[in-house]
């Protein structure tokens, strides 16, 4: 696959590959394993890097891996972040899907909560609880044309509600990042981008309720770095990707106390 990087402006190629290692991105010669330990940076998207090599927005890949349950492969990315494509996960979705993938018996067991967890930061907050799979997530913004949403999730058809749901960006921030070198390769074909009450894309909207849809996509990715399902019902208010990473960090905590050297 091959596509322009959101924030570099410049063309970059995909080339996935089978694995059996996990999710692990190449870049130039260095592996870097998609896991929440690997994050690095998660201001803008969520940032994996080893030894000083990074790749960024690897979060709508992720989401694309989470739909179809694919938790080994090799990506390997010819620059600093993955394609922006339409700003969805539906085309990595799709020709992920028509690649197909095989079982590896044994691999990937569902991870159960043994207890809640939860994380926050100021009115911001996660909240995951034991029990099915299940994902409300609430925003609210004072920009008129995204307000308050809301959408529950209940695992179905990831492909028709959730992976067509692009990402979004306010107006002022884009002129922003713009002057400070960033979203150079960032446009109306692969961002939802809003003036206050207005949707200033000339197709408009997806789904009336795009913005929450896409941040459920989002937490699927970032979620998706534990390396199998988390099966639980969460809850999340205002979060970010700061937040999708702590929560996925404190469950791995959760659930393998052995590996935190309590003993
Ligand atoms: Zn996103």
């Amino acid at each position: 696959m091959e596509g322009v990087g959101l924030h570099s402006g410049g063309r970059i190629t995909l080339l996935v590959r089978p694995g059996r290692e996990g999710i692990v991105f190449v870049r130039e010669g260095v592996s870097i394993p998609g896991t929440p330990a690997n994050v690095v940076d998660t201001r803008l998207n969520t940032t994996l890097g080893s030894g000083g090599t990074t790749v960024s927005t690897v979060e709508h890949f992720m989401s694309a891996l989470y739909g179809l349950g694919i938790t080994d492969c090799e990506v390997e990315v010819s620059g600093p972040e993955m394609p922006a494509f339409d700003g969805s996960a539906l085309p990595l979705f799709t020709l992920l899907r028509e690649a197909g993938a095989r079982d590896i018996p044994g691999e990937a067991p569902e991870i159960c909560l043994p207890h809640p967890v939860s994380v926050e930061e100021g009115d911001s907050w996660i909240r995951a609880d034991p029990g099915g799979f299940s994902i409300s997530y609430e925003i609210e913004f004072p920009s008129r044309a995204i307000g308050l949403q809301r959408y529950h999730y209940d695992g179905t058809d990831y492909g028709g509600r959730i992976a067509p749901a692009r990402t979004f960006g306010m107006l002022r921030d884009v002129e922003m990042m713009r002057a400070a070198g960033l979203a150079l390769g960032g446009s109306l074909e692969n961002a939802v981008v809003v003036d206050d009450d207005r949707v200033l894309n000339p197709e408009g909207l997806r789904f009336a309720d795009e913005f929450i849809r896409h941040k459920v996509l989002d937490l699927l990715g970032d979620l998706w770095l534990m390396g199998a399902p988390l099966i639980a019902r969460i809850r999340a208010h205002r979060a970010s990707h700061r937040l999708h990473v702590a929560l996925a960090r404190a469950v791995l905590d959760a659930v393998r106390p052995q590996e935190r050297g309590v003993s």
